[in-house]
């Protein structure tokens, strides 16, 4: 098995390299999630957006009639891997229109569609920013459960109901929402469908919820006899719970180039500083306890690369992965987590005051991400719902509810 990269792959990776050291600032550390919280930084990531799109790189794994470069799966995640691990935000389009909204309006929208949204993606354009409806006050993990409702009354839908943690609704132009349509006597995963809603529609309204570090991510949002066209109707009506069965595939995969470029960014930073600080006289990388974390989070990050690659690879040759998704997630929550306790416990108090603080160390990167990793684990599927779907489609046990 060949595991070297393609010349133009390693110059891809070069390339992302200058651009970063070009376009973003040194101390930048805001990307994906709370890129969206300040309104200045929400300004430089669309900035960012729209010239990763004019280099060909934002959606390079698309086809070139919506906008992207026909490149492979495996050369998209060479790129999102490198371009999170330089820093570079503005490469998902809200959350996410990159990631799974393109690629399942590829799968499931029709032909209209795909020319009206795919190309405003693709183009870093503001109205190419989507947010994702799926969970609600009482429906989480038990996604089926949905009790937003859609019914159709004089040639629309009429949408009523509540969203809740829509991360970046606030900033989206589109939401891909998820809604009930089917009578209630049908079976719930039987009556679900996909919608796309205009986020400039009358009844929308959008609330705020900060989270634990006062960032502005995540929204409720309220459908109060929102009307939408039917030709919003993503593949058929009544299968939109089947149709997300292969969106999460995608969404749960988006996150792996970012959590690898992220820790191994991380990695190669605590290196660098176990090697520079001195305690007791000698420097902290000849501490065996330190050398033996770093050396585990290196192997963990390492496994995280070829799980990445072997999706790809599969995407790549038309296979249909599944469990692989879940288990890339998984492996992702914990390599993000535990680059965050082994930088804690490198760093001793400077991890505990705020980032721009003059005692903060490499540049708060650790501060940030001991505070991101808890709500990676529950974004796009909580680790539990990840193990169980390991459990049943890679070990073939029986469901656990
Ligand atoms: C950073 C972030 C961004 C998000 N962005 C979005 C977004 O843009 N759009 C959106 O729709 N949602 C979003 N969410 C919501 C997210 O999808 C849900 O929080 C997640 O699906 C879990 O649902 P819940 O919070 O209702 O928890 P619950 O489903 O109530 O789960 C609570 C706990 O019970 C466990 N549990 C539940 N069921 C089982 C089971 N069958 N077996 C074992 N354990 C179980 C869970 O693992 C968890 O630990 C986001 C969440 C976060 C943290």
């Amino acid at each position: 098995m060949d595991f070297s990269l393609e010349q133009s792959e390693v110059s891809l990776k070069e390339d992302i390299r200058g651009f970063a050291e070009q376009e973003i600032p040194h101390n930048w550390i805001v990307n994906f999630l709370d890129e969206e919280s300040r309104d200045e930084d929400w300004a430089f990531s669309l900035s960012i957006s729209r010239k990763l799109a004019q280099k060909g790189w934002l959606v390079m794994n698309w086809p070139k009639k919506y906008g992207g470069c026909d490149a492979s799966w495996v050369k998209y995640t060479v790129f999102a891997m490198a371009a999170a691990y330089y820093g570079i935000p503005g490469l998902s389009m809200g959350v996410s229109g990159t990631g799974w909204i393109g690629p399942s309006l590829m799968l499931y929208g029709n032909e209209d569609q795909r020319q009206r949204y795919l190309p405003e993606i693709a183009s870093g354009s503001p109205d190419g920013i989507w947010c994702t409806g799926y969970s609600e006050p009482n429906s989480g993990s038990d996604f089926a459960s949905i009790k937003t409702r859609a019914v159709r009354q004089s040639g629309e839908y009429v949408v009523n109901g509540q969203k809740i943690w829509t991360s970046c609704a606030h900033r989206a132009r589109w939401c891909w929402l998820a809604v009930k349509t089917g009578d209630s006597e049908a079976r719930a995963q039987d009556s679900i469908s996909i919608l796309i809603v205009d986020m400039r529609s009358p009844g929308i309204t959008v609330k705020p919820l900060l989270n634990y570090s006062g960032e502005h991510i995540f929204n409720e949002v309220f459908f109060d006899d929102v009307r939408v066209p039917l030709g919003n109707l993503v593949g058929e009506e009544n299968r939109g719970w089947y149709q997300l069965m292969k969106s999460l595939v995608y969404e749960r995969n988006s996150f792996g180039g970012q959590s690898y470029g992220t820790s191994k960014r991380i990695l190669d930073s605590l290196v660098r500083y176990a090697g520079e600080t001195c305690r007791a006289g000698k420097t902290i990388a000849k501490d065996p306890v330190i050398r033996h974390r770093l050396a585990e989070n290196a192997v963990e990050i390492d496994i995280l690369k070829m799980f990445l690659y072997e999706i790809a690879w599969k995407m790549d040759v038309g296979m249909a992965p599944l469990y692989e998704s879940s288990r890339n997630k998984a492996m992702a929550d914990h390599v993000l987590e535990k680059i965050a306790l082994t930088g804690t416990e490198i760093l001793g108090s400077s991890c505990q005051v705020a980032q721009r603080s003059k005692m903060a160390r490499l540049n708060g990167l650790i501060q940030r991400q001991y505070l991101m990793f808890p709500g990676n684990a529950i974004a796009a599927g909580t680790d539990e719902i990840e193990k169980n779907i390991i459990g049943k489609f890679k070990l073939g046990l029986p469901r656990s509810y």
